[in-house]
């Protein structure tokens, strides 16, 4: 599953958008993973939204 450090995250969305099976936004608008690792079936390149979070907030 992969980990969002909320500290870092400010709500973009923008993995949301990627990928709404690994991430979803928490009551307080900071994203957080929902795949269950080897589990996860979806389609999403996890290297690449790592790289498209804007504040490196996303770890495997
Ligand atoms: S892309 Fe990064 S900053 Fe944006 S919601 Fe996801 S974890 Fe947070």
């Amino acid at each position: 599953m992969p980990k969002v450090d909320k500290e870092k995250c400010i709500g973009c969305g923008i993995c949301i958008s990627m990928c709404t099976d690994c991430f979803k936004l928490d009551e307080e608008g900071k994203a957080e993973g929902t795949c269950e690792g080897d589990a996860c079936k979806c389609e999403c390149n996890l290297d690449d939204v790592m790289s498209a979070c804007p504040v490196d907030a996303i770890s495997k």
